[in-house]
């Protein structure tokens, strides 16, 4: 039986099974080679958009009109406001950036059913910063070859020179990277100066050290270590895959037994390791699906490369599912090489099926949540009204006998512009309104005006004459109507009085 032992009765074996697996071992260097093919031509021109966007957006201007910030996207803090082109997002409808984040978390899952980790090996800014680093470190230290010559000899002089050389730069790139980063929550044109005179806040500078930081110790040092043990993402994205996924594969049916070129009964791989020396996680593709591939594809370039030169046919390593590896490995696995085994294992592949019930429930969700977001979107308010009434006291006696509640009225508008609006009270005749400070109609109603992106207050006064019978709460209705006449908004409220 599995029965629990205590320690003297335990294993002899367990002991030496721990010593031989450490829990803790140091990180092997990765020393990934350069590569050119379609999918590094298709990761540049990622990268190079996913940098620009990064930025150049805070520097993009928006027109929104007098006193308001003219940055295009822009986190404003103090004012409390998310400005996205010409979306403007108050704290009170922070539910569209839920929207948002749920439309990116749904999108991320849909695109790895579909596609496998491609967010990981094409767009998220570990791998493009990362790959920023790399293309540094190889332009001042060389390839894959020369670097690990280069760290065989430290602290010669050649050594210290190409170090601190693209430790510099890094830095640089790093530096930029929390410059742009605190952009997004001031004004890019107004904070640059501010920032380079020491007129910025403290809050500001923190920030600006703490992404330099991030992005060079992430990018520089730690790389696919963020991605092997720091991201929750690979732990769980195996459940949004299953076997119609496009991930990188290696097509073992076609490739083993590998060997030389030139030698008889073997694959068509021929060992050469270039996928392996490519790989910036510094894993093999060969030993099938691993948590480490970050799916980045640079590995299918390398032995397509190395096929062209050996006048084989692409593709030993490539984008597939692996119904159709298995597809393939049913119908040529057992075939002996070079007897139309790779044709035969080619054919019996099928189109990738996007249409699946995963992606399906994806793309409902994706739908559901686009429209509530539009909808909630066209319906939106831009004028509303806030009644607060007094609770200390409820009503107030005056002299002649009349009751008297007071009400906080809390304008706002979302637009730039100023409205002006005549505040109606709907309750039963006899009922007096009048708000402090404010200007009133030809007919003496009040006129409450609106200041641009802001909220204004405004004090009013409900007075019940003596004599007028009500009850102990009545309900009213505070109206703003505009200048066509129609109602802009209603809020309701309660008319408190003493016991009838
Ligand atoms: S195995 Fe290939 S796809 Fe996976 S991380 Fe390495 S190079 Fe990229
Ligand atoms: S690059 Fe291609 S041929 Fe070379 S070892 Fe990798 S899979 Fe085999």
């Amino acid at each position: 039986m599995g029965a629990l032992q205590p320690p003297d009765q335990a294993s002899p074996e367990a002991p030496a099974a721990s010593a031989a697996a450490p829990l803790y071992a140091r990180r092997q260097a990765v020393y990934p080679k350069v590569v050119r093919g379609r999918v590094r031509r298709a990761k540049w021109l990622i990268l190079a958009l996913c940098l620009l966007l990064y930025y150049a957006v805070p520097l993009i201007r928006w027109d929104r009109g007098p006193d308001m910030p003219s940055q295009a996207v822009l986190v404003d803090m103090q004012a409390g406001r998310f400005f996205l082109f010409w979306i403007e997002i108050w704290p009170q409808e922070v539910y569209y950036l839920t929207g948002l984040l749920v439309l990116g978390a749904v999108g991320l899952f849909a695109a790895t059913s579909l596609f496998g980790r491609v967010w990981c090996g094409f767009t998220c800014p570990q791998t493009v910063w990362t790959d920023l680093f790399m293309l540094v470190e190889r332009r001042i230290q060389g390839d894959r070859n020369a670097r690990m010559r280069l760290d065989l000899k430290p602290w010669t002089r050649e050594w210290v020179v190409k170090k601190a050389l693209t430790h510099a730069v890094w830095l640089g790139i790093a530096a930029a990277t929390g410059g742009a980063w605190i952009m997004y929550f001031n004004d890019a044109l107004e904070m640059t100066p501010r920032f380079f005179t020491g007129q910025a806040s403290l809050e500001v500078y923190f920030f600006f050290a703490l992404f330099t930081a991030t992005t060079y110790l992430l990018a520089g040092w730690a790389r696919e270590q963020v991605c092997t043990y720091m991201c929750p993402w690979p732990r769980f994205q195996a459940a949004m895959l299953d076997e119609n996924s496009l991930v990188v594969t290696y097509r073992a049916w076609r490739g083993e037994p590998r060997g030389k070129a030139k030698a008889a009964d073997v694959g068509d791989c021929v060992d050469c390791r270039a996928c392996v020396n490519v790989c910036p996680t510094g894993i093999d593709i060969r030993d099938g699906q691993q948590m480490e591939c970050i799916g980045c594809g640079l590995c299918i370039d390398a032995c397509d490369d190395v096929m062209t030169k050996l006048q084989r046919p692409r593709g030993l390593v490539a984008f597939e599912t692996l119904a159709n590896l298995a597809a393939s490995e049913a119908a040529a696995g057992s075939l002996p090489p070079g007897s139309g085994r790779r044709a035969c294992g080619m054919q019996a592949r099928r189109a990738p099926r996007f249409l699946r019930p995963r992606t399906l429930v994806y793309a409902a969700a994706l739908a559901l949540v686009v429209a509530a977001m539009a909808g909630a979107w066209l319906l939106r308010q831009t004028t509303s009204l806030a009644v607060i009434r007094d609770r200390a006291p409820i009503f107030v006696r005056l002299s002649d006998g009349g009751i008297r509640n007071a009400y906080m009225l809390k304008l706002g508008d979302k637009t730039p512009g100023v409205e002006a609006y005549r505040l109606v009270l709907d309750a039963p005749a006899g009922l007096q309104l009048i708000v402090l400070d404010a200007e009133a109609d030809p007919a003496g109603a009040p006129v409450l005006t609106t200041r641009p992106d802001g909220i204004t207050q405004w004090r009013a006064l409900v007075t019940a004459p003596a004599g007028l019978r009500l009850p102990e709460s009545l309900p009213v209705t505070f109206r703003l109507v505009d200048a066509q006449g129609r109602v802009a908004v209603s809020t309701g409220s309660a008319f408190l009085g003493p016991k009838p």
